[in-house]
């Protein structure tokens, strides 16, 4: 299933780094381009990975595993995205967005036959 290995890497990728442009566009249009640099600053919430070892594992979801990718951080993202303005906003956005990412990057491909 090597074609499905370079799709997922794909998806997971333009999630993480083209996606975040079009949110951007959609929600935060009168500084779409300080709002697209801050939810990509947001990556950096993958630090945490340097905590466990492996730092990636293929077979592991990194949501609900990693300090900052635990489900009580996401639900605080969440309410983020709902109380709070502007820039912080887009925070918020960037890392719920960046939680939505991990999630599907494993659990999704997990449906797919042969995917293993
Ligand atoms: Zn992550």
């Amino acid at each position: 299933m090597e074609d499905l290995y370079w799709l997922r890497s794909s998806v997971h990728y333009l999630l993480h780094f083209v996606f975040p442009f079009f949110l951007a566009i959609a929600f935060f249009r009168s500084f779409w381009r300080k709002a697209y640099l801050i939810m990509i600053v947001t990556m950096l919430v993958d630090l945490d990975h340097l905590l466990a070892n492996p730092v990636f594992d293929p077979d592991r979801s990194s949501v609900g595993f990693h300090l900052l990718h635990a489900y009580p951080m996401v639900a605080i993202y969440f309410l983020g995205v709902i109380f709070l303005r502007n820039s912080y906003r887009a925070v918020a956005v960037g890392l719920l967005f960046h939680m939505f990412t991990d999630f599907q990057d494993y659990h999704f491909w997990k449906l797919l036959p042969g995917f293993d």
